[in-house]
């Protein structure tokens, strides 16, 4: 198949690039290294199945050739990245998801969109199943990220209901490994740096706020069978693990991985900043047969040691 990614230099989208073209697809990745780097995809120009282009989605795209699957990756993904870059976030998730729907319905390509949990906003209801309708401040600092999101789900949902269009949307909940950019702000990134440079760890309020965290592999896996299963026209899926943890436990336990002697500080809590999260991936495993296999502690090890090569 050959395949179109969006934000193909970040993250997420780099290691996406890696699996399609570990299965033997043609990958062209498209990036304006807004919060993605070369460094994520250097490795990849030498394989001849892919190309990339350097390009910002929120103009016009046009790509010649067939196209089999859109995936929709770019945006800015931390907190601290979406409120640096409010208006390019909106942009990216408006005008950027217009765009590459719009070609995926010239190409006849099956759609795939990179949605969030942020969708369920500060949740009331926990774990968060897809039918939930999410608890978003539509004015708030987080909005800016969460409402593109939103937007940029009931569009591709516009798409199929009116053009028929193969699209599948996948909520992703709380990810890291190796490329998270060690300075973007997320809670993981800030505290392997911090236990590695021996400096208190900063926790946002009193720490109790939880999170599930999931390793990069293993949404991977997920992302990849929703692209590529037959009959998923229209649905949405959760990606995430199930495994919840305050953010106080995480922060002991990269103290503990790292062999860190840093301590811990608490400083105020961001506004709007989500109580709880947790996937409940009743319809991932049921559906996709899918379920995380990296736990918290072997996933931590590997991401430390990443990081520990670059701080
Ligand atoms: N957080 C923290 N210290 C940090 C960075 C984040 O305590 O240095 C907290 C943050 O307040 C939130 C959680 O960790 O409750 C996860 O934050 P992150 O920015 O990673 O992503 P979010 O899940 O909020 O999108």
């Amino acid at each position: 198949m050959r395949v179109l990614i969006t934000g193909a230099a970040g993250f997420i989208g780099s290691h996406l690039c890696e699996r399609f073209l570990r299965e033997g697809h043609e990958v062209i990745g498209l990036d304006n290294f807004l919060t993605g780097t070369p460094d994520n995809i250097a490795h990849l120009f030498e394989n001849p199945n892919f190309t990339f282009i350097k390009y910002d989605v929120t103009n016009f795209l046009y790509i010649k050739g067939d196209i089999d699957i859109i995936l929709h990756f770019a945006c800015p993904a931390s907190p601290v990245d979406y409120m640096n870059h409010p208006i390019h976030t909106m942009k990216v998730d408006s005008v950027g998801t217009l765009n590459t729907l719009g070609l995926a319905r010239e190409k006849g390509a099956r759609y795939i969109f990179a949605s969030t949990s942020e969708v369920y906003g500060n949740p009331l209801v926990h774990p968060q199943p897809e039918d939930y309708w999410g608890n978003v401040n539509p004015v708030g600092p987080r909005s800016v990220y969460d409402e593109a999101k939103r937007f940029s789900e009931a569009l591709t949902m516009a798409y199929h209901r009116q053009h028929g269009l193969d699209v599948r949307i996948v909520r992703i909940f709380n990810t890291y490994g190796p490329r998270m950019r060690i300075n973007d702000g997320r809670v993981i990134p800030n505290f392997i740096y911090q236990a590695l440079k021996g400096e208190p760890l900063t926790v946002y309020g009193d720490g109790i706020q939880t999170r599930s965290f999931c390793y990069i592999d293993d949404l991977v896996e997920g992302i990849y069978r929703v692209a590529v299963k037959e009959g998923l026209g229209g649905e949405v899926f959760n990606l995430g693990n199930p495994e919840e943890f305050t953010i106080l436990e995480l922060a002991k336990k990269i103290i503990e991985i790292t062999g860190s002697r840093s301590g811990i500080v608490f400083l105020d809590r961001p506004q709007d900043d989500p109580d709880r999260r947790r996937p409940d991936i009743t319809k991932a495993r049921k559906v996709l047969g899918w379920e995380p296999r990296v736990g918290l502690d072997e996933g931590l090890r590997r991401t430390v040691e990443w990081f520990r090569e670059r701080v």
